[in-house]
Protein backbone atom coordinates (compact mmCIF):
# COMPACT_ATOMS: atom_id res chain seq x y z
CA UNK A 1 0.00 0.00 0.00
CA UNK A 2 1.18 3.59 -1.07
CA UNK A 3 1.96 5.61 1.80
CA UNK A 4 3.64 8.69 0.87
CA UNK A 5 1.82 11.08 -1.40
CA UNK A 6 2.74 14.04 -2.92
CA UNK A 7 0.77 17.19 -2.10
CA UNK A 8 0.55 20.53 -4.00
CA UNK A 9 -0.03 23.17 -1.49
CA UNK A 10 -0.03 27.27 -1.86
CA UNK A 11 2.79 29.16 0.35
CA UNK A 12 0.31 31.32 2.82
CA UNK A 13 2.10 33.68 2.70
CA UNK A 14 2.82 34.19 -1.22
CA UNK A 15 0.81 32.05 -2.94
CA UNK A 16 3.84 30.17 -4.57
CA UNK A 17 2.96 26.42 -5.26
CA UNK A 18 5.09 23.72 -3.47
CA UNK A 19 5.19 20.24 -3.37
CA UNK A 20 5.31 18.48 0.17
CA UNK A 21 5.74 14.77 0.79
CA UNK A 22 3.49 13.37 3.39
CA UNK A 23 4.06 10.06 4.93
CA UNK A 24 0.73 8.87 6.04
CA UNK A 25 2.07 5.35 7.66
CA UNK A 26 3.07 7.77 10.33
CA UNK A 27 -0.45 9.03 11.44
CA UNK A 28 -1.24 12.28 12.07
CA UNK A 29 1.24 14.87 11.94
CA UNK A 30 1.83 18.53 12.56
CA UNK A 31 5.32 19.96 10.77
CA UNK A 32 6.73 22.97 8.88
CA UNK A 33 8.02 23.49 5.51
CA UNK A 34 9.86 26.43 4.27
CA UNK A 35 8.68 28.17 1.34
CA UNK A 36 11.27 27.79 -1.47
CA UNK A 37 10.20 31.78 -3.14
CA UNK A 38 9.84 33.74 -0.12
CA UNK A 39 11.76 31.00 2.84
CA UNK A 40 9.52 31.60 5.36
CA UNK A 41 7.81 28.51 7.47
CA UNK A 42 4.98 26.95 6.27
CA UNK A 43 2.69 25.54 8.97
CA UNK A 44 0.69 21.56 7.82
CA UNK A 45 -1.66 20.14 9.76
CA UNK A 46 -2.37 16.93 8.73
CA UNK A 47 -5.13 14.46 9.61
CA UNK A 48 -6.14 10.62 8.44
CA UNK A 49 -9.43 9.97 8.69
CA UNK A 50 -9.23 5.87 8.67
CA UNK A 51 -12.76 5.89 8.78
CA UNK A 52 -13.06 7.35 5.30
CA UNK A 53 -9.60 6.89 4.60
CA UNK A 54 -9.11 10.34 3.74
CA UNK A 55 -6.22 12.88 4.01
CA UNK A 56 -7.00 16.22 5.80
CA UNK A 57 -4.14 18.24 4.86
CA UNK A 58 -4.59 22.06 6.73
CA UNK A 59 -1.86 24.76 5.49
CA UNK A 60 -1.54 27.89 7.67
CA UNK A 61 1.06 30.78 7.72
CA UNK A 62 1.52 30.53 12.02
CA UNK A 63 1.81 34.38 11.33
CA UNK A 64 0.98 36.69 14.59
CA UNK A 65 -0.91 38.77 11.93
CA UNK A 66 0.50 41.74 13.83
CA UNK A 67 1.15 44.78 11.60
ZN1 LIG B 1 6.18 31.66 0.04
Amino acid sequence: MKTVYDQRISCPHCGHHIFVSLDTSEGDQDFYEDCAACCNPIHLNMHIDRAFNKLELHVDSDDEQIF
